[in-house]
Order: C-alpha cells, then sequence, then structure tokens
C-alpha cells in the first residue's frame, strides 16, 4: 500500500513544471494528484516538496522576563535568555489589539494565525464578528498540503488552539470550537480537556475522537507513548490528575503537580506530535502552546505561600515550555528543513526580576538526577530569585520571537500581526482567490481565477479533474499567466474528454458549511468526510459546449450538512450530521495573492 509513500516526478511542460506526487492530503492519501506548486509570472518559483516544515511554539503569557527568570534557574543564565543563544533571528514586539487595547489569547490568537488585528476574544474573525479569516494552518493544509497538528497544555478547545483551527465569534463557544477542529481531521491533536465541561469525562472524550475518525485516541501518558512511534493520526486529550483543591480543573495540570505516570509533559507530547507528523510525506504545521505559563501569571499573590507559589508555577512552566523548543529546534536541525518560531501573545501578571544575584552558575538541575530532585532544585533556586509581579492581568510589554530557519533577510518584527507576514514571504504567498469562472468551447477548458485580498469569508476551493488515464491530462494542461490563470483543456488533447474527465469543486466557506460540486459518481467525493454530500448535478461533457460551468452550477441545488455533537440519556458522546438543501451560491472565492498562484487538479487513481 503506498499510503504514504512520495512519489515524485517532474514533467517539463511548455515553460513550466507540473509536480505529481501521491498523498497530498491525508484524507485523499490514495489519490493521483497534480499540483502545479507556487507559480509567479509562468515560472515555479517554490515546489511544493521543498516546502518547509513549520513548528509555531507559542508561550501564553510569556514575555521576556518570565523566560529570563526560567533561563537563571534551569542554566544559570545571567545574561539574557537560554534562546538568545541558541537562535540568531529574535526580537521584541508589541501585541495589542486592534483597538491599541491590551489584548487576549483570542485576539493575540489570531493576529498570529491570520496576520489581521481583531479584537478581544474573537477567533480567526475580524473585529466586526462576522468575518471570518482564513488562518495559516488553513492556508498550508488546503492550499499547500501540509499535514498538521496541534498541541497544547490548555484544553483544546482553549483561545489560542482555537485561533488555527476555528473561526468563532467568542472564545467561549468551545462546542462549536471543538466541532470545527474536529472537521479539519487533523493529523494530531493533543492537549488537555478530557475533564472540561464541553467534553465530560475520559469516556466521552474517546467516543468523540472515534467519532471523528482517530483510531489513536491517547487519555494518559502511557497511551501516548504507545502511539507515538506507530500513529499516523494520532488525537491525545489529558488532564487527569487535578491538583488544585481537588476539583478537576479543564486544562492539563501545571507541570510542577504532574503525576508523571497520569499525564504526558509539554515536552513529550511535542515530541510524540513531531513523531506522527514526521512519518507523513507533506511538510507539516505544528502549532505547539505552552499555555498555562498565563495561567500562572494571572493568579493572585495575597500571601506569602500564593506569592511562592505563583513564581514556582510560572517559571516551570516556562522552563518546560522552553525544552520543549529545545526538542523542537533538535528535530529542525536534524532535518534541515524546518522553521522554528517561539514567540508569545501577551505578557501575564507584569512580572519583573528584581535581584538575583543569590542565583549561582553552576549549582543547577541536571539529567541525572531524578525529577523529585531536579524539581527541588529548581524549586531552591527559585526561592532565591527577588521577583515581583505588577497584578494578575495581561499587560501590553513587548514580548520575544525568536526564529530558526527562515531564508529571508530581514527579520523585522515589530508588532504581533508580522509574524505571520514573514512567514507569508518565506513560503512565498498564500494563494488567495477571490473571483473565478470556467469556461468550455469546444473541448477546450478556461479556467480563470483572480484575487483580491485576503479579507474574505471563503476558506477552500479544490478543483479535481478526475480521469481514468492520469498522463494525458497532465500534459495537456497549459498554463498561461498575465493578469489571470487559464488551464486549458485543448483539442490535441489525446483523450476524449467527454468519457474521461469530471470536474469537481470543492467550496469550504468560512463558517465550515461544506458546499461541494460535482457529479454524483466522483469518486474521491465518496471517500473523502469533507466533501460530502454529493450532488446528482453536473458531469461537465464535451456535449455541454459553450456552457459555462459556473452557470450549470448555479442552476443546482445542493444539500449542505452540518455536524451536532450530542449526549444521550448514558452520557454518550455522538455526532449526527443534520442536512440540507439549498440553492447554490457563489461568492468570492481565495486563491491568489500579488501574482502567485497555486492549483490543484486532483485526480482520483483508479484501480
Ligand atoms: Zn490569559
Amino acid at each position: 500500500m503506498a499510503k504514504y509513500m512520495k512519489r515524485l516526478q517532474v514533467i517539463p511542460i511548455l515553460f513550466m513544471l507540473i509536480l505529481v506526487f501521491q498523498g497530498i492530503n491525508s484524507y485523499v492519501s490514495e489519490d493521483q494528484i497534480s499540483t502545479l506548486g507556487v507559480i509567479e509570472n509562468g515560472n515555479i518559483v517554490k515546489e511544493l516538496d521543498n516546502l518547509p516544515n513549520i513548528i509555531f511554539m507559542i508561550g501564553d503569557g510569556m514575555g521576556v522576563e518570565q523566560l529570563k527568570a526560567a533561563s537563571m534557574v534551569e542554566y544559570g543564565v545571567l545574561n539574557g535568555t537560554i534562546m538568545d543563544y541558541e537562535f540568531s533571528d529574535y526580537g521584541l514586539y508589541g501585541t495589542n489589539d486592534i483597538e491599541n487595547k491590551t489584548t487576549d489569547s483570542a485576539a493575540a490568537g489570531t493576529a498570529l494565525s491570520t496576520g489581521q488585528l481583531t479584537n478581544y476574544g474573537r477567533v480567526g474573525m475580524k473585529s466586526n464578528g462576522e468575518t471570518y479569516v482564513k488562518n495559516i494552518l488553513e492556508y498550508l493544509r488546503y492550499d499547500f498540503g501540509y499535514s498538521s497538528g496541534i498541541v497544547s497544555t490548555t484544553h483544546i478547545a482553549h483561545a489560542t488552539p482555537a485561533t488555527y483551527v476555528a473561526h468563532s465569534n467568542s472564545r467561549h463557544n468551545y462546542e462549536e470550537i471543538l466541532s470545527q477542529m474536529l472537521n479539519h481531521e487533523l493529523e494530531v491533536i493533543l492537549g488537555g480537556g478530557q475533564n472540561a465541561a464541553y467534553i465530560g469525562n475520559k469516556n466521552k472524550a474517546k467516543t468523540l475522537a472515534k467519532n471523528s475518525g482517530y483510531d489513536d485516541i491517547a487519555t494518559n501518558r502511557e497511551e501516548l507513548m504507545k502511539y507515538t512511534n506507530t500513529s499516523e493520526k494520532l488525537f491525545g486529550i489529558f488532564g487527569q490528575y487535578q491538583f488544585e483543591g481537588g476539583t478537576y480543573e479543564s486544562h492539563m495540570p501545571y507541570e510542577l503537580w504532574r503525576n508523571t505516570t497520569l499525564d504526558p509533559s509539554l515536552i513529550e507530547m511535542t515530541e510524540a506530535a513531531i513523531n506522527v507528523l514526521e512519518k507523513n510525506p507533506n511538510p507539516f504545521f505544528l502549532m505547539v502552546e505552552g499555555g498555562r505559563i498565563d495561567h500562572a501569571g494571572h493568579r493572585s499573590f495575597n500571601t506569602e505561600d500564593a506569592y511562592e507559589t505563583k513564581n514556582q508555577l510560572n517559571i516551570i512552566e516556562t522552563i518546560f515550555f522552553e525544552k520543549s523548543v529545545k526538542k523542537a529546534l533538535e528535530f529542525a536541525k536534524n532535518d534541515g528543513n524546518t522553521i522554528v518560531i517561539v514567540c508569545s501573545d501577551h505578557e501575564t501578571g507584569g512580572m519583573k526580576l528584581i535581584d538575583y544575584s543569590g542565583l549561582s552558575t553552576d549549582d543547577l538541575p541536571n539529567k541525572d538526577m531524578n525529577r523529585i530532585d531536579q524539581m527541588s532544585k529548581r524549586l531552591e533556586r527559585i526561592s532565591l530569585l527577588n521577583v515581583t509581579w505588577q497584578g494578575t492581568a495581561h499587560t501590553d510589554t513587548f514580548v520575544p520571537i525568536y526564529a530558526y530557519g527562515l531564508n529571508i533577510d530581514n527579520f523585522n518584527v515589530n508588532q504581533i500581526i508580522d509574524i505571520f507576514w514573514i512567514l507569508n514571504e518565506e513560503l512565498g504567498s498564500f494563494p488567495v482567490i477571490d473571483d473565478y469562472k470556467f469556461t468550455i468551447n469546444d473541448g477546450v477548458l478556461d479556467y480563470y481565477v483572480s484575487l483580491k485580498d485576503l479579507d474574505t469569508s471563503a476558506t477552500k476551493i479544490n478543483l479535481f479533474a478526475i480521469s481514468n488515464d492520469e498522463i494525458s491530462i497532465m500534459n495537456e494542461i497549459n498554463i498561461e499567466f498575465n493578469n489571470m490563470a487559464i488551464m486549458n483543456y485543448n483539442n490535441s488533447m489525446n483523450i476524449e474528454f467527454n468519457e474521461t474527465v469530471e470536474f469537481f469543486i470543492e467550496i469550504i466557506d468560512g463558517n465550515n458549511s461544506v458546499f461541494s460540486l460535482g457529479s454524483e459518481n466522483n469518486l474521491i467525493a465518496q471517500q473523502v468526510e469533507h466533501l460530502k454530500p454529493i450532488f446528482e448535478t453536473t458531469t461537465i461533457t464535451q456535449s455541454s459546449s459553450n456552457q459555462t460551468l459556473s452557470e450549470t452550477m448555479l442552476n443546482s441545488t445542493i444539500v449542505s450538512t452540518s455536524t451536532e455533537i450530542n449526549e444521550n440519556t448514558e452520557g454518550d458522546t455522538t455526532i449526527s450530521s443534520k442536512t440540507s438543501n439549498e440553492n447554490i451560491y457563489f461568492h468570492a472565492i481565495p486563491l491568489w495573492l500579488s501574482g502567485y498562484a497555486i492549483v490543484y487538479i486532483r485526480r482520483k487513481k483508479l484501480n
């Protein structure tokens, strides 16, 4: 079974290349897919197989001082932070939201994931609360074929992870966020939340994951370790042991209080995620959040004990985040084509190191110690720091960014949205379509797309050309670029157009309802959960000469499906689909940006 085997051939056609490989998305992994790469003025400027992995690491609530304190305690670094020595690109940036107010994790996560400022509480949406903004995971997954993963120590639908997988008016719409997250069928989801109210308990979490197509489901550390080496698609939901007040908390436990036989650490989750994603032949995007640095920063410090605890929890969370970064960096250096970005969404608590003169540089926790000894060494060192806190809220102080593996000339991050645009530049721009048209004349298909900007509610379009014959289609594609993309299926093609080619268009709009158009016997569509339901419309054949495809589609009726999560009286969670008929409409559809274009033509491999 060539399920995850990468096969790459390069076929020169006129002035350009077409790349052919298998398994661009895991969920269409058995399909033959041709794609053009990223094209500018008729030349491929970026071949897809050369695109880098991206490990994007967010220390939630992590300012420079948090990182400095962690570096002193763990490594005895007294000048700067440990990461200053590990990364060549670094800087500081501001995190304010669109109203120039101190931000929160939802608005800041949206800024990081979409390059757009928004206001407090919004997840992947503009400040108007209506416009969906496509995020980097969606660009990379659906337009570039990346595999993808999300890791966090918060519960999985919490604000930061949410901004990479969902679009919602409010960060508190956890059910909606979870449902959107599961719809992506990510290769990796690892985080807390098995006791979060919107999930319920461990068994419900398992049912939920199973119903979403995950076979490898980990609910404790041991299970994570079991799956990490074999799994190609892994769902892990943790947070078993809850220290605080004996009550269940929705997130994973603080590292200081983690029961190491029950829950994994952020380091272990990061490693597991990389292991799983590395098995996929496509490049990957992985977001890792150290989510509880922020929570420690929010803690009150009204007693001496509370003060000490706040310091301990905050600094140890930061240490383990930094150690997770080390794992990512280690992988990147071995791999040779992986970008690691380490940044923050905002600072929390207004932490300040006043005096650290009592701290030695050599009496450090070390690898040879057991965990208990390491932790007590850390606590001993933390007690020697003089730390103050401004309060318990987010601040607008500048936060640090570190980057490894970028090729761009100017690493210049002044505000939080710049990070998205740096990755955009590095990858050769994310494709965005704003308009398109298909015209068929005498067996020639003209395919036209144009762009406006990122500000669109549409999030996905795929054009599928399905044929019994693979080679003839690829050889007959001509691409011309002026201000438009035209794909000519011309008459000299060595195939019977009406018998061998079907086109299939899939649009997923911003609110995640799925619109797809194609013939009802479309084999790809029947196999791909995302593309259901199938429409009885529109097999495009030569007999539809002189008819524009878009007009045909406008006359069609579609069935749209939305997903509901239900709980029965026994407390089991099930997911059911609700279908409704509606007329097809078209709205702005993304594909182009600034003269770059990417076009997929997917063909089912028929055996
Ligand atoms: Zn916070």
